[in-house]
């Protein structure tokens, strides 16, 4: 009997003992292709020397100090490359420990900043209903991934969801692109409206929407006229990277595509590559002036916020990312993969959609293509697909999402940065394998 509290308690899991590139070990030495980074983590692969060497001096010199009372040399050269590689006046980092608490700091900094600017009644948080921020009850709050919302519902904080930016489902026949960009995002100036301009505080997105919808990015124009009336309305523009900032979607940044700049901006998963937990809250200079200028002091703080081995381990990856030339590989091979993906699933009668930017691509599974009818939401098919895919020494990413508050089923596929052209081949081979096997159980 085990007795870690596994999160899925009846599933015996393999025991990992060693990596190496894109590739993991359990104790029985079967290999598994990595054809997710985990949930999008592991961006330069496994057993990557330059991270762990710069961990290991890390250790040898301060494993950790407790941030109330030191600064680091790794936390303060971390936040110097986030501030070069943010545009703009992205200038001051916030460290925790991961996503949801990247999402809470960003969730409380917009109120604390609304307070110390003396409009204390901007208190509302705007949300999408596809989206999903986190699993502590604030992230929760804002989050619209429905699953995993229901049994806490009770005890979740008001938030407000608008209509995500989906034009699998929801483009209309005859709409353009940019019509459907604006009619979603006005949506937002309506929600604004309704709750008034005074009331509202943030809004919060993802770029590219991940755990809810596999990968799924916005329209063209839809986060410039999100910007704009962010901006109309004195509303802040929060934009959660946990998952698809840090080169994965092509550029170190997922919104630098939208040509626009949040106010602040949430990363974790891939910014210390799995070798280390970390997450930051990158901010506007005016919302620090704010707070700086104010009480002098963030009303929030973890024990192991700036933790030093996090920060060496999130420097060496950035460093890594930059000087290998890392992004222009993630949008090579993230071509490929979408188009060797296209002609070998695409004939599937259940693969509805695949899209993508980069090495972060979503697979819309649906019942019935020409209706886009989603599987049963009682359907296990992100179950099977996954044990199946295990079986054949894959790791993909199947999920029930939401698709606009309903169930959906989606796959994520987000390798390292590091795969090679032949090994794209592998994995999509592997994933057509398990998809035929897998679709028996549904069919
Ligand atoms: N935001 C987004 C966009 C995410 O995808 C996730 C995790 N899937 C989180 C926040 C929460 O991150 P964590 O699991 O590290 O708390």
């Amino acid at each position: 009997m085990s007795h870690v509290f596994h999160r899925h308690c009846h599933t015996p899991l393999p025991t990992v003992v060693s990596g190496h590139g894109i590739y993991l070990s359990d104790s029985d030495g079967k290999l598994y292709l990595d054809g997710c980074g985990g949930a999008a983590v592991s961006n330069l692969g496994h057993n990557h020397q330059r991270v762990k060497a710069a961990i290991a001096q890390q250790l040898g010199a301060i494993p950790y100090a407790h941030s109330g009372f030191f600064t680091s040399n790794s936390s303060e050269q971390l936040a110097k490359r986030l501030a070069e590689l943010a545009p703009d006046a992205l200038k001051h980092t916030y460290f925790v420990s991961g996503g949801s608490e990247a999402v809470e700091a960003a969730l409380k900094m917009a109120r604390q900043y609304f307070v110390e600017k003396g409009k204390p009644q901007k208190s509302q948080f705007i949300a999408r209903r596809q989206s999903y921020h986190g699993n502590t009850l604030g992230a929760l709050s804002v989050g619209g991934n429905e699953w995993r919302r229901e049994p806490f519902r009770p005890i979740l904080s008001a938030a407000h969801h608008i209509a995500p930016c989906y034009a699998y489902r929801d483009q209309q026949p005859g709409e353009s692109e940019l019509a459907y960009s604006m009619r979603v995002a006005n949506e937002l100036e309506q929600k604004i409206l309704e709750l008034g301009a005074d009331n509202v505080m943030a809004f919060i997105a993802e770029p590219v929407v991940g755990a809810t919808a596999g990968a799924l990015p916005a329209t063209e124009g839809y986060f410039k006229r999100i910007r704009e009336i962010c901006d109309t309305y004195d509303v802040l523009l929060i934009l959660d990277e946990v998952m698809c900032g840090i080169g994965r979607t092509g550029t170190f940044f997922a919104f630098e595509q939208e040509v626009i700049v949040p106010d602040i901006v949430t990363v974790a998963k891939g910014l210390g590559a799995g070798y280390q937990p970390i997450g930051a809250t990158i901010v506007h200079d005016d919302i620090y002036q704010a707070i700086a200028s104010g009480s002098g002091f963030f009303q929030h703080g973890h024990t192991f916020m700036g933790h030093p081995m996090a920060c060496a381990a999130a420097l060496a990856t950035i460093d890594t990312i930059i000087e290998d030339s890392l992004l222009d590989k993630v949008r090579l091979r993230g071509k490929q993969l979408l188009s060797k993906l296209n002609d070998t699933l695409g004939p599937l009668p259940y693969v509805g959609d695949i899209r993508g930017k980069g090495l972060f691509i979503g697979i819309e599974l649906v019942a019935n293509k020409q209706s886009k009818a989603p599987l049963p939401s009682c359907s296990q098919a992100h179950e099977a697909i996954k044990t199946v895919a295990m079986n054949n020494g894959l790791m993909c990413y199947p999920m029930a999402g939401t698709i606009d508050g309903k169930a959906g089923h989606h796959i994520l596929l987000a390798p390292p940065f590091i795969i090679e052209e032949h090994q794209l081949d592998e994995l999509v081979s592997k994933l057509h394998a398990s998809l035929l096997q897998a679709s028996a159980q549904w069919m």
